[in-house]
C-alpha cells in the first residue's frame, strides 16, 4: 500500500480545510480526529473520492505514512496541544516531524521545542493565517523549527500556501529556530488588531461623527480599497458596511453589539512587548480598546453621568474623508513600524535570526492583514536588511511626512468631538515620540532620584549622579 504524504490530527474548521487543501496540490493525507464520528462525516462528506484516508487510532495514523512522518496537528492551542504530542509521540521514531499549526503561544513552542528535539524528533511550530477560507485556498504560513524540517515540509507548503499577485510566489518562508513561527504569528496578530482598530476609529469618526450613514461608508470603503488603501480589511469592511439585516431591515452592522472578542494572541504581542521592552503603542491601544468596549454595561451607566462634547462635525465633510483616508494610510505605516520593531528586537532577543523582507513578503496574500503596502515595507527591508525603522526608510519616511498633518486634523477632530481614538492617536504619538531629540524622561529620571535614589545619567559627562533633592 503506498504510505500517505503527511498525517493530520484535529478535523475542526481549520484542520478540515488544510486537509482539503493539501490534497487538491496532490498529496495524499491520513487524518485523525479524536471524536471519531466527525471524522467519519468528513470521510464521507467533503473527502469523499479524495486521497484522504481515516485513522481510527494514532497507532493507524502512524503507520499509514511514510518516512520520515510528517504529521501536522491543527488542535485547539494549550493543554490540548500537549495531550496529542505526549499520545502520538510512543509511535514515532527518530527524525519524524510534528508540526503544530495552531495559534500556539511561542514559549509554549520553545519548551516543545526543546523537550522534543532532544528526544530526536523535529517539532515545527508554524503559524497559519487567512482562517476558514485561506486554510482552503491558500493561507500564509510562517514556520520555525529545524532547518532540516523546513525543507522536508517545503514542498508541501509551497503548494498550499497563498500566491502573492505581484511575483506568484508562495507565501511561506522558514522564520527561524524553535518558536520563531509562532512568534511571527503572534506579532501578525497583534498587527491585525491595531489595523482593525485604526479602521473602526475612521469608521467611528465618519459615521458617529461626521453622519455618514453605513451605506455611504461603503461607497468609501470601497472606493479606498482601489487605492493605496488596498487591503482584505479595508475590502470587508466594505462588505461589512453594505450588508442589510435580515430581520430588521437596517444596516447589519447597526444591529451587532458592540463588545469585541478576542483570543489573546493581541494581548499576547503587548505581553511580550513588555517583556523585551519594545514600545509598540498602537497595537496596546487596540488591546485596550477591546478591552474598553467589553465593559459594556458600565459604559452604558457612564454615558448617563459622564459628559463631554458628543458634538456633529459642521466642517466640509470630503475634506474629512480625504484626510481620514490620508490618516488611515499614515495610521497603518506607524502601527507596521512599531510591529516590524518589535520582530527586530525579539530577533535579537532569542536570536530567531528574523529576515523581516521575507516575513513582509509573505504577509502579502493569504492571511488576514494582506495589503498592498507589505509590498512597499518588502522592499524597504529588501534595500536595507538592517533598517533599525520602517519610519527611516526613505519612501516611509515621505509617506508619513505628508500625511501626518491629515493625521493631526483627524485626531483633534476625534478630540473635539469626544469620539475615541485610542490607536490613531497613539500612532501620531508614537511619530512624535519617535522624532523627539529630547523626551521628558530627564524629568521622570529626576523623580526617580528625588523619591528612591534611583540615580542619574548627565548629558555633559559621563558618570552616575544622584543628587540630595531635600524634602519637597
Ligand atoms: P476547532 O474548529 O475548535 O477544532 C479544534 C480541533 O481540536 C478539533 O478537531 C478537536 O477535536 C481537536 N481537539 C481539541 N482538544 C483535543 C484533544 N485534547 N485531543 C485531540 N484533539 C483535540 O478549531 P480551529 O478553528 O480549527 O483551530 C485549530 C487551531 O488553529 C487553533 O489553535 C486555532 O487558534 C488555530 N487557528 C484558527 C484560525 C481560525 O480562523 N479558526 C486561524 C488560524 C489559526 P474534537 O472534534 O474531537 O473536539
Amino acid at each position: 500500500m503506498t504510505k500517505a504524504s503527511i498525517g493530520l490530527v484535529g478535523l475542526g474548521v481549520m484542520g478540515r480545510n488544510l486537509v482539503l487543501n493539501i490534497e487538491r496540490n496532490g498529496f495524499s493525507v491520513a487524518v485523525y480526529n479524536k471524536t471519531q464520528s466527525k471524522m467519519h462525516a468528513f470521510l464521507q462528506g467533503e473527502a469523499a473520492g479524495k486521497r484522504i484516508t481515516g485513522s481510527d487510532s494514532y497507532t493507524s495514523l502512524v503507520e499509514q505514512l511514510e518516512r520520515p512522518r510528517r504529521i501536522l496537528l491543527m488542535v485547539t492551542a494549550g493543554a490540548a496541544v500537549d495531550g496529542v504530542i505526549e499520545e502520538i509521540k510512543p509511535h514515532l521514531e527518530p527524525g519524524d516531524i510534528l508540526i503544530d499549526g495552531g495559534n500556539s503561544f511561542f514559549l509554549d513552542t520553545e519548551r516543545r521545542s526543546v523537550a522534543l528535539t532532544a528526544e530526536g524528533f523535529h517539532f515545527v511550530g508554524m503559524g497559519v493565517s487567512g482562517g476558514e477560507e485561506g486554510a482552503l485556498w491558500g493561507p500564509s504560513i510562517m514556520p520555525g523549527g529545524s532547518r532540516e524540517s523546513w525543507e522536508a515540509l517545503r514542498p508541501i507548503l509551497e503548494k498550499i500556501a497563498a500566491k502573492a499577485e505581484e511575483d506568484g510566489a508562495p507565501c511561506v518562508a522558514y522564520m527561524g529556530p524553535r518558536g520563531a513561527g509562532h512568534y511571527v504569528k503572534t506579532v501578525h496578530n497583534g498587527i491585525e488588531y491595531a489595523d482593525m482598530q485604526l479602521i473602526a476609529e475612521i469608521y467611528d469618526l465618519l459615521s458617529r461623527g461626521a453622519g455618514l450613514s453605513a451605506a455611504e461608508l461603503a461607497d468609501v470603503f470601497a472606493a479606498w480599497n482601489q487605492g493605496e488603501l488596498r487591503s482584505y480589511l479595508i475590502e470587508i469592511t466594505a462588505a461589512i458596511l453594505r450588508r442589510v439585516d435580515e430581520w430588521t431591515g437596517q444596516p447589519l452592522v447597526d444591529v451587532i453589539l458592540d463588545e469585541a472578542q478576542q483570543k489573546g494572541t493581541g494581548k499576547w504581542t503587548s505581553q511580550n512587548a513588555f517583556d523585551i521592552g519594545a514600545p509598540i503603542p498602537t497595537i496596546n491601544a487596540a488591546v485596550e480598546s477591546r478591552i474598553l468596549s467589553g465593559l459594556k454595561s458600565e459604559r452604558v451607566a457612564a454615558s448617563r453621568v459622564l459628559h463631554g462634547p458628543t458634538g456633529h462635525y459642521t466642517g466640509n465633510r470630503s475634506e474629512l474623508i480625504e484626510a481620514a483616508r490620508a490618516a488611515l494610510y499614515a495610521g497603518k505605516v506607524l502601527a507596521y513600524a512599531q510591529g516590524m520593531s518589535l520582530l527586530r528586537t525579539a530577533s535579537q532577543e532569542y536570536q530567531y535570526n528574523f529576515d523581516l523582507a521575507e516575513i513582509a513578503r509573505i504577509w502579502r496574500a493569504g492571511c488576514i492583514i494582506r495589503a498592498s503596502l507589505l509590498g512597499n515595507i518588502t522592499n524597504a527591508y529588501r534595500r536595507n536588511p538592517g533598517l533599525t525603522n520602517l519610519l527611516l526608510d526613505d519612501a516611509f519616511r515621505e509617506a508619513v511626512e505628508t500625511r501626518q498633518g491629515a493625521l493631526r486634523r483627524v485626531v483633534q477632530t476625534a478630540i473635539e468631538l469626544g469620539i475615541p481614538a485610542l490607536a490613531l492617536s497613539s500612532a501620531l504619538a508614537y511619530y512624535d515620540a519617535y522624532r523627539s531629540e529630547r523626551l521628558p524622561a530627564n524629568l521622570t529620571q529626576a523623580q526617580r532620584d528625588f523619591f528612591g535614589a534611583h540615580t542619574y545619567r548627565r548629558v555633559d559627562r559621563e558618570g552616575i549622579f544622584h543628587t540630595e533633592w531635600g524634602s519637597a
